[in-house]
């Protein structure tokens, strides 16, 4: 994709995820954006709890009954939306200690919790054992230091594999070839001879292996791969295989010209495959765990226009916010940079594009860019520019400590 593709406006897709309009103005919820901005200062992100609803029922209403979907809690970690979301999934994957924390703090049982991560910590892994956590093993090592970490409890824990497999159209790939993931799946018979000496009790499989992916087929073939790859090393598991974790992954469209996931298609294949899986192992829950499609879609970042300015020729309107809230949205997290993420004139929707403008935010930093020469009605200063597809990744995912500003504020409408 070119950069001129990329300043073509993206604003439909982020409509079909829910978000209206009243007046020109966004709304979030019953509010419109310009009061909620007046209210709350900005820089705001706003995660509408009505926009996450829709989509957890759109997946449940795709998937077959019985799949199992977790919320991946690194995607969006604000407590209030963690409460929210708790009584709508199955459970939580969680990535350290702090996340542990958090999600008991939001009332989800510690038995929900499924614990994935590399080099986990001594004492995380206690803190694991200790609420009943099942434990996503990333090393025999690391196996061998739970069991002796874990109180006597015989701590539940599923062994995750590095596949020999990747998945391509993956923005961020975490399986296939050399990985700090999981256990590379030629070594998977020794790890599970290890883990069958301890005690530990043995679930299941964890197969993870990209995220951001917005092809279908591709998630259905690695899902397929991964069956049989489960499949195969169940024979040398030393238990029944009671879960399949077939990770996270799922994408939403963040650029021009990217569409949907087809998730009528992923529903469908998975039915086939939870059929083929009540074949080979029929013990095994399968289980998906989702961060960005959850809540991606369900998060919208507001700013004000600070100043626009004209360099040589080229339009900046300067923002309150920046990378060290939104970094993901440069670009930076997937090595995008000359693309951007949808954005509008909150409080003039309906104004039509005039001018050709670069939207920046205030860091010293020459990379501090939201968008390249995109069409926007004129804005002036005090106006609200709203990036969309802001729900997951967004500050607990930048460099918040970057020059020294304060954070952005954030709430669940
Ligand atoms: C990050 C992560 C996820 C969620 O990834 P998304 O792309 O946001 O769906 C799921 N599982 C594990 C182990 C992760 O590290």
């Amino acid at each position: 994709m070119t950069a001129r593709d990329a300043s073509a406006p993206l604003l439909p897709a982020a409509i079909d995820a829910g978000w209206r309009a009243e007046g020109g103005c966004l709304l979030a919820g019953e509010a419109r954006i310009d009061a909620l901005a007046q209210r709350m200062g900005t820089p705001l992100f706003v995660y509408s709890r009505a926009v996450i609803d829709a989509r957890i029922g759109a997946l449940r209403g795709a998937l077959p009954p019985g799949i199992r979907v977790l919320y991946a809690v690194k995607a969006n970690p604000l407590p209030a939306l963690l409460e929210h979301i708790a009584g709508a999934v199955d459970g939580f994957d969680i990535a350290s200690g702090g996340e542990l924390a958090r999600a008991l703090a939001a009332g989800m049982a510690g038995a929900r919790l499924s614990f994935a991560g590399p080099g986990k910590a001594d004492d995380e892994l206690v803190q694991a054992a200790a609420a009943d956590a099942l434990v996503v093993l990333e090393s025999a090592d690391e196996a061998r230091r739970l069991a002796r970490l874990g109180g006597g409890r015989r701590p539940r824990v599923a062994l995750r594999i590095n596949p020999p497999f990747e998945l391509a159209p993956a923005a961020a790939r975490m399986g296939g070839g050399p990985r700090k993931f999981g256990v590379d799946s030629e070594q998977a018979p020794q790890a599970l001879a290890a883990i069958a000496a301890l005690p530990l009790e043995f679930v299941g499989f964890h197969c993870y292996a990209g995220s951001q992916c917005l092809d279908a087929n591709a998630i259905i073939a690695t899902q397929r791969m991964t069956l049989d790859l489960m499949a195969e090393l169940a024979r040398l598991a030393p238990a029944p295989v009671r879960l399949l974790n077939f990770g996270g992954g799922f994408g939403i469209p963040q650029h021009a010209g990217e569409s949907p996931l087809d998730l009528a298609r992923i529903g469908s294949a998975m039915a086939a495959l939870a059929r083929d899986a009540a074949t080979c192992l029929p013990q095994a829950a399968l289980t998906l765990e989702l961060g960005r499609y959850l809540v991606g879609e369900a998060g919208l970042y507001v700013c004000r226009v600070i100043e626009r300015k004209v360099s040589r020729g080229r339009t900046f309107l300067v923002l309150d916010g920046g990378l060290h809230h939104h970094w993901h949205a440069t670009g930076a997290l997937e090595g995008r940079r000359h693309l951007h993420f949808p954005l509008a004139l909150a409080n003039r929707l309906d104004a039509a594009p005039t001018e050709t403008v670069t939207v920046a935010g205030p860091l010293c930093a020459p990379h501090d860019i939201f968008a390249h020469d995109v069409p926007l009605a004129r804005a002036e200063p005090g106006d609200l520019i709203a990036v969309f597809q802001s729900g997951a990744y967004g500050p607990s995912a930048s460099p918040g400590g970057f020059l020294g500003r304060p954070g952005a504020v954030e709430m669940l409408v």
